[in-house]
């Protein structure tokens, strides 16, 4: 539509290096492309090496009048830039919409959680505090003091273009760090209109760089081995978190890393059954079940399984599958052909495996990449659905006789991002999410996202935590230093 172009036209699409937008080096560009129609929705510079090499000397030549700048005036950028996304929200969730393809709703809602990480971290900016203490011995001053890592490399994944973004670049501005930013080639428009906005808040030119590629490998490899990098901050897959610790492992760099999820959801029989269903649609559904937090396996008290069952795939069979610009829709297509196919692959295997399909299993339409929302039940722990993250529209059910079997199926997983537990009993819900082994808990609740707490994983769901109080001192060092007191 003209709107959609108006949208699109309005978006810088170079590499955004020193406060200035230029084509790549190379003069190459790619194509972004909607994944509800599967066509081309505009071209964005292809930066290599040499793009690389201009964003991240930029970042470390800002690095020392940035890491001087008045913490307020850190704040007030933030503070500044959280009102300009706001501001712009219906531009930017369509532009969302386009390049990720979740429904409208979802987008706006992306906008304003996105946003509040620029306010969250705009209050941390002034709260960065420091300690004073006598030695136990008497004589000394043991005094703590909070400084920036210097320059940071950000790398985003797709599902969340804009928040996977404000989560780190709100954090790393808040320190007082410098940055290049790679977000995800599949949805870089997010991110460059982040740029943009952060700009007109009065953002100096080379905190923030952006650059975008085809090849995510080579654009970055050459930062990575750069002795001045001082962190890496990734959200994405575990194989390419683990790659990229085994790179940061040759200049001893910080690393944070939010990796995949396994998330199991367990249903008591004690559960609120409303709060419950509810509960599991907001964290199997959200971004079409494409989200590290999405709940992967529903684990159900054998006595309630039926019911359910039942109310599920209702609710599951009820929603509007459809390109996420249109009223109503509130199912968008998935990212790419792969990853439906991958999601049509688990279903497959677990069918094949002994699970049972309540509805869904489809490939509606002939153009873009839907996959309908699909409920199984008795899907056993051996199907790859229940070792690998879905990121799909699949709720995978499981059956269990009691909390200890709960837990050991909860447990089954190399992952460790989040659970969620239904239940009325307060010290059930409470011992079971002590006994969780992940990093966050949804007790009663399918949604843990928000800015204010410390989002991340154990095991091999990373190292870590975005946001909270916990988020800004991944970008912080802390310097010592010992008073003689005479
Ligand atoms: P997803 O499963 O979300 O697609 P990926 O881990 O493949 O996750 O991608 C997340 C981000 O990591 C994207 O920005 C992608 O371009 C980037 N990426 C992928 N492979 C590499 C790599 N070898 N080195 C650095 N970044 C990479």
């Amino acid at each position: 539509t003209d709107r959609e172009r108006r949208v699109l036209d309005a978006v810088h699409t170079g590499v955004f290096a020193a406060g200035n937008w230029r084509p790549a080096a190379s003069g190459r560009t790619f194509e972004v492309v909607d994944p509800a129609t599967e066509l081309p929705l505009i071209a964005v510079a292809d930066g290599g090496p040499t793009d690389a090499g201009a964003a991240f000397d930029a970042a470390c030549a800002a690095q020392p009048d940035w890491a001087a700048t008045a913490p307020r005036e850190r704040a007030e950028i933030l503070r500044r830039a959280f009102d300009g996304l706001v501001a712009r929200t219906e531009e930017l969730a369509l532009l969302i919409t386009l390049e990720m393809g979740k429904p409208l709703a979802q987008s706006r809602g992306e906008v304003a959680y996105a946003a509040e990480f620029l306010r969250w971290f705009s209050e941390q900016a002034a709260h960065i505090g420091g300690t004073y203490r006598p030695a136990p011995a008497g004589a000394q001053r043991l005094i703590t003091h909070r400084q920036p890592v210097g320059p940071c490399l950000l790398i985003t994944p797709w599902n969340f273009p804009l928040a996977m973004g404000t989560r780190k670049v709100g954090a790393a501005i808040a320190a007082g760090c410098t940055m290049v930013l790679k977000p995800a080639e599949l949805t870089p428009l997010a991110s460059f209109f982040l740029a943009e906005v952060l700009s007109e808040a009065g953002l100096p030119s080379g905190v923030l760089n952006v650059v975008t590629s085809s090849d995510a490998a080579a654009l970055v490899a050459p930062i990575l081995a750069d002795s001045r990098l001082r962190k890496v901050s990734f959200t994405g897959s575990t194989e390419v978190g683990k790659i990229l610790l085994r790179q940061a492992a040759d200049t001893i760099l910080r690393a944070s890393m939010e990796l995949g999820g396994n998330a199991p959801l367990i249903v008591f029989d004690d559960a609120n059954l409303d709060d419950a269903v509810e509960g599991t649609m907001v964290a199997k559904m959200r971004n079409m079940g494409q989200s590290c937090v999405a709940a992967n396996r529903l684990l159900v008290h054998e006595s309630i399984a039926e019911e359910y069952v039942e109310r599920l795939a209702e609710r599951m069979a009820a929603l509007r599958v459809g390109r996420g610009t249109e009223d109503g829709i509130e199912v968008g297509p998935l990212i790419d052909e792969k990853q439906r196919q991958k999601v049509a692959g688990l279903v497959q295997d677990a069918v094949t495996c002994g699970a049972r399909p309540v509805t869904g299993g489809l490939m509606p339409g002939d153009r873009g990449y839907f996959y309908s929302p699909t409920v199984l039940v008795d899907v056993p722990a051996t199907a790859r659905i229940a070792q690998e993250e879905v990121f799909g529209p699949v709720a995978a059910i499981t059956t269990f006789r009691g909390e200890d079997e709960a837990l050991t199926l909860a447990n089954q997983t190399r992952f460790g991002l989040v659970g969620y537990v239904f239940s009325r009993d307060i010290s059930r819900a409470f011992r079971v999410a002590e006994a969780l082994e992940t990093g966050m808990v949804g007790i009663n609740e399918g949604l843990v996202s928000n800015p204010a707490g410390p989002f991340g994983g154990v095991k091999q769901s990373g190292l870590g935590r975005e946001g909270g109080d916990e988020g800004i001192e991944e970008y912080l060092s802390t310097k010592y230093m010992a008073l003689a007191l005479q």
